[in-house]
C-alpha cells in the first residue's frame, strides 16, 4: 500500500473525534471508501474546517500511518462546495440518501461509481426544478444498481426468460430479479408499464438528454418508490435518510 495517496474526493460523512479533530469518510476518485482523520479540522481556525463537511468536492492528500493503520488527511483544497445543495433541503436529503447507499454498499464495487456520483451531485446542485431532482435520483439509482451488478433486466422475466412487452407490468421479486405477471409471487413490488417505459427510454441517455423527457408525477413517483425499495432490499440495512428526510425525498 502506498503511504501517500493524492486523489480527487468527495466527503460523504464527517464526525467529531476527540477535542477538535474530525473523522471523515471519503469517496475517492478510484471509487474507494476511505476513513481518515483530519487533525484539528473541527477547530475554528483550521483551513480544513469548511472542507471536511459533506459533500465537498476536494483535491486531497492522504497519508497512511502503517503503525496505527490509520489514514490522515494531510492536505485538502476545495474544488466545489456545492452551495446549491446546502441551501435546499430536498437536494441535501437526496444527496444524503445516495451517499448512505454508497456507504452501506461499500461503494458499489465498480470503478465508475465515483464518476456517476460526482456527475449526479453536480446536476442536482444546479437543478432548477424539484422535479429534476427527483428525475436525477431515479437516473442515479437505476445506473448505480445496474453498475453494482445486483439488478437483472426488468424487460426479461427472471423466471421464464420471456421478454416482457412494453405494455406489460413487471414485478420485483427480490434478490435483484424481475418477473412477469404469471411468474411473480404474492409479495412482489409492481412496476407498471408506463413506469417501465420511462426507465426504458431514459436508461440509455445522458443526463442532459434524459432530463427534458417529459413524464407525469405519478410515473416518476412510482419509479422512485420502486428503485428506493429495491436499493433498500439489496442493502439489507435500514436507510436512515428515508426516515430523517422523508418530507423531502
Ligand atoms: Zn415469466
Amino acid at each position: 500500500m502506498k503511504r501517500i495517496q493524492r486523489s480527487e474526493l468527495i466527503v460523504l460523512k464527517s464526525e467529531k473525534s476527540g477535542e477538535n479533530h474530525r473523522l471523515v469518510t471519503l469517496f475517492t476518485s478510484n471509487s474507494q471508501i476511505v476513513r481518515a482523520l483530519a487533525f484539528g479540522a473541527a477547530g475554528s481556525k483550521s483551513a480544513m474546517r469548511g472542507l471536511t463537511t459533506p459533500f465537498c468536492l476536494c483535491e486531497g492528500e492522504l497519508y497512511h500511518d502503517p503503525v496505527k493503520d490509520l489514514w490522515r488527511i494531510t492536505h485538502l483544497s476545495g474544488l466545489d462546495l456545492y452551495d446549491g445543495i446546502r441551501s435546499d433541503l430536498k437536494k441535501f436529503y437526496t444527496i444524503s440518501l445516495l451517499a448512505e447507499i454508497i456507504l452501506k454498499s461499500y461503494g458499489g464495487g465498480d470503478e465508475k461509481a465515483y464518476a456517476l456520483f460526482k456527475k449526479t451531485i453536480g446536476f442536482i446542485d444546479r437543478a432548477e426544478k424539484a422535479e429534476d431532482v427527483e428525475k436525477l435520483l431515479v437516473f442515479y439509482l437505476w445506473r448505480y444498481l445496474k453498475m453494482s451488478g445486483v439488478l437483472s433486466d426488468p424487460w426479461e422475466c427472471g423466471s421464464c426468460g420471456r421478454t416482457v412487452a412494453t405494455s406489460e407490468t413487471v414485478y420485483y421479486t427480490g434478490d435483484g430479479q424481475f418477473s412477469c405477471r404469471s411468474c411473480c409471487g404474492e409479495s412482489a413490488g409492481e412496476l407498471n408499464h408506463r413506469a417501465l417505459n420511462y426507465l426504458y427510454m431514459t436508461s440509455g441517455m445522458t443526463f442532459e438528454e434524459a432530463l427534458p423527457v417529459e413524464t407525469d408525477q405519478s410515473i416518476l413517483a412510482t419509479v422512485k418508490k420502486s428503485l428506493i425499495l429495491i436499493a433498500q432490499s439489496l442493502i439489507e440495512y435500514p436507510l436512515k435518510t428515508l426516515k430523517t428526510g422523508s418530507m423531502f425525498i
